[in-house]
Formats: C-alpha cells, structure tokens, sequence
C-alpha cells in the first residue's frame, strides 16, 4: 500500500483505523478520541492537520508546547498534555491544558491542584500508570495506582477523569494486548472503589491503536502516523 502523503490522507487512514476496530468490538466511535501526538513537529504542521479536520492535539515537552500553542492560539485547538512532568514545571501546565494525562506521583498532583486552586482552577487529569514494570518509565506501579487516584480525587482543585498508560514498546502491536485489557479492568476498579466514573482510558499509538481501541481506549495518542517521523 502506498504512504499517505496530504495530512488530510493520513488523517483519514487513522479515523478510519479507528472506526475499523470500534466496528470489530462493537464500540461506538463517538467514545474514542483521536490525540494528535505534535511534539517535535512545528506549528505549521499542527496547522495544518487542523485545516484538516483535527481538533485535539498532545504535546510532551513543555518548554516546546507553550510557543507553539501561543502561536497556534487564533485557531482555538484543543490541548492534552501527555508527556513526563517535572514537579516544577507543573505550574506551567496548570490551566493550560484540558488534560493531564500523566499524573504519576502525589507529590505532582498536589503540585498541579495547588496551583489550580490558586487560579481558582478545576484541572482535569488522568493517572498513568507503570504496567510493563520497566523501572525508568513515567508511571506509577500496579500498586500504587489506587492509592495515587485516591489522593488526587480528594484534591478539590483537580478532576480524575481516568486511567493512562504509557506500555513498553514492541514493535509486534499484539505484545501489549494484556496490559491494555490489564488497564482497563484497572479503570473499573479503581472507579468502583471510589464511587465515581471514570470515563478515560488513554492508550495506544500509531502501531497499535487498533488494539487498544478493542481492549477500551477512549483516547489514543497518534504521532507518527499522522505528522510522519519525528524531527529530534
Ligand atoms: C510520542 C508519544 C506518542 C505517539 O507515539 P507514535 O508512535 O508516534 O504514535 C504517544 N504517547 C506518548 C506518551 C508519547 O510520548
């Protein structure tokens, strides 16, 4: 099969990516959004899967995501931040995003919440949690996921909307299977044990969407096959 080349092609080809497994599982595409994964890549390219239809995008790297987004502000996108947060960047994030996905330690959310709370803020965020077990990743272990969602639900100035993960990477887009139907039941755990909904599930990329759409993603996080490689 030939490359797409326009971003409207590959934007395409990656909706229907998704419709296709929504259909397998017998999911409602309504329930499953598409973040266009931008770091590394520059404005003009999120303008123009913009102009193409894309509304949401997810940056990584904060000191690259606040010029970018300043300079994108006319066209009112809409902004995740799923990369690995320093405490002390927190502040910068705060109010700035519409997610956080990547909420590991309560440490950062009380970061995160005290600086909502200052702008008179509710920042929704997301828990990502470690399943793989690979020590330097983001995310916080199996066990400490309940207690984590736990703190940062008690902190009135942050919203839990759900669970992320972030799995090792395989290129078979098979091997993480288990950890996304792992994720999953975690969510709904976690959810029962606090009383309250979780609505989000954020995991799969461009390799491996289509399994974590049959396994319950309600956000996927797409880079590559909608910007092409990554400038470093
Ligand atoms: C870069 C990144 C992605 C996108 O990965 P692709 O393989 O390019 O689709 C998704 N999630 C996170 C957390 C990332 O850092």
């Amino acid at each position: 099969m030939q490359e797409p080349q326009t971003p409207g092609e590959r934007l395409a080809r990656v909706n229907e990516r998704i419709l296709r497994a929504c259909a397998r599982s017998g999911r409602d595409p309504s329930t499953v959004s598409l973040v266009a994964v931008s770091k590394t890549h520059e404005a003009s390219a999120v303008a123009a899967l913009a102009q193409a239809g894309q509304g949401l995008f997810g940056e990584s790297y904060v000191q690259e995501a606040l010029p970018k987004m300043e300079s994108l502000a006319g066209l009112n996108l809409r902004w995740h931040f799923i990369g690995r947060l320093q405490k002390n960047k927190a502040k910068y994030v705060t109010g700035r995003f519409e997610l956080i996905h990547s909420v590991d330690s309560i440490e950062l959310a009380h970061m995160l919440h005290k600086k909502s709370g200052a702008l008179g803020l509710i920042q929704p965020v997301l828990v990502q949690v470690n399943l793989g077990g690979e020590s330097q990743k983001a995310g916080c272990s199996l066990d400490d996921t309940l207690p984590l969602a736990e703190a940062v639900a008690a902190m009135g100035a942050l919203a839990l909307r759900g669970v992320m993960l972030l799995p090792p990477w395989d290129e078979n887009p098979e091997a993480n299977r288990g950890l996304f139907a792992q994720a999953e039941r975690l969510r709904q755990d976690i959810s029962a044990r606090l009383g309250m909904a979780l609505p989000e599930l954020s995991m799969g990329m461009s390799h491996d969407l289509e399994q974590a759409v049959e396994e319950g993603a309600t956000l996927v996080r797409v880079g590559t096959d909608l910007f092409g490689s990554r400038n470093t």
